[in-house]
């Protein structure tokens, strides 16, 4: 493998002289200083000054809590906001391509048609991994990135870990692992072998296992010359001061939020056994995130019984490999239960 991070950034990119903020420009030391830099409206309110750009108190929660350097963390508006971004740095319009595996989350699409990428599809084996040698096959010198969603969405299993790695070795653009369901899983996060990949990028979210969809926090591991990249081109107040201040609250009290995804465990394993005993479930598929796909007789016809009965799941029926399976995210026991109790009184009727 030879990654060269030089061949991959865009050429406006390298070029480009980043927006220079107030905050960016004097950075306080703690003490007391009248700010008459940014044009604020001077009452204090809690919100009235602009948020650190480089939101340094939570950076360094996070960085202690993952065992990496603050200058391997780039955050941003959700994973959504950090994704777009490593297309904008990496990605020539009309030019490049990235490489995706569908069934899997649809914001890769919608990514690359926004920015004018190709997206060459490689479909997942049918147990649902990356065809390693099809997707070696499919790149081309203007391959920049491959998506690799683990555990990937709407399959909800994680991939192997060697075919991740013959990727990550075989590959010379940019590896994106998209671990938005990492910790319902009990593979390993990839972040501890950033120092063996260069090009290995890894995306973390507030929105799934943290519980704070609400707030928009995404978050970006990679090594510090790619986050030097990323933070050249963010916008300069992309993470704002409440999503700060109630992000650095929730990592203070990991002990709730590792409550609650034991709890989410617990209830997405009975969910399971109650799914597989439907008599028009037909198949369960594995699962390593907080959601289960399954394979019903008449996905359109189960969906709008459930709608009917106020219960609202995902039809993922159209996605390649996906015919007629709903996607069920795990509630608490109470709405698991009354979705199993519903289930059960479904017919065949219309
Ligand atoms: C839910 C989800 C995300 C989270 O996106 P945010 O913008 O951080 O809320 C990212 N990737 C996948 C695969 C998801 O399913």
């Amino acid at each position: 493998m030879s990654f060269r991070l030089e061949d991959n950034i865009r050429e406006n990119v390298k070029n480009l002289k980043p927006y220079s903020s107030a905050r960016d420009e004097y950075v306080s030391s703690g003490t007391d200083m009248i700010f008459l830099d940014a044009n604020e409206n001077p009452y204090e309110n809690g919100v009235n000054r602009y948020p650190d750009p480089q939101q340094r108190g939570l950076k360094s929660l996070l960085a202690l809590q993952k065992g990496i350097s603050n200058n391997q963390l780039l955050l941003g508006n959700g994973s959504d906001e950090v994704l777009d971004l490593l297309f904008r740095a990496f990605c020539e319009p009309k030019e490049d391509n990235v490489i995706t595996m569908p069934p899997t989350y649809g914001m890769y699409t919608v990514l690359s048609d926004l920015n004018i990428v190709e997206n060459k599809r490689v479909l997942l084996t049918s147990n649902f991994e990356p065809d390693v040698d099809t997707i070696l096959q499919t790149v081309t010198k203007n391959s920049k990135i491959i998506f690799v969603c683990s555990p990937n969405n709407p399959t909800g299993n994680a991939f192997s870990q060697e075919r991740i790695a013959q990727l990550l070795e075989n590959f010379d653009g940019l590896v994106v692992i998209d671990e938005a369901y990492i910790d319902f899983s009990e593979s390993p996060s990839w972040v501890s072998q950033l120092d063996k990949y260069p090009n290995l990028v890894v995306t973390q979210t507030l929105s799934k296992a943290y519980g704070m969809a609400g707030i928009r926090l995404g978050i970006c591991i990679a090594s510090e010359e790619i986050i030097k990249v990323l933070n050249k081109i963010k916008p300069p107040y992309n993470v704002n001061e409440l999503t700060q201040q109630r992000a650095v609250d929730r990592l203070k009290d990991l002990g709730s939020v590792k409550d609650e995804i034991a709890g989410i465990l617990r209830e997405r394993k009975l969910l399971k056994e109650a799914l597989e005993d439907i008599d028009f479930v037909q198949k369960v598929f594995p699962t390593d995130a907080n959601f289960i796909l399954a394979q019903v007789d008449d996905a359109g016809l189960r969906y709008n019984q459930l709608l009917q009965h106020g219960i609202v799941v995902r039809n993922r029926s159209k996605q390649p490999l996906c015919k007629n399976t709903l996607r069920f995210t795990v509630g608490t026991k109470e709405e698991n239960k009354n979705v199993v109790r519903v289930l059960k009184t479904l017919t065949n009727q219309y």
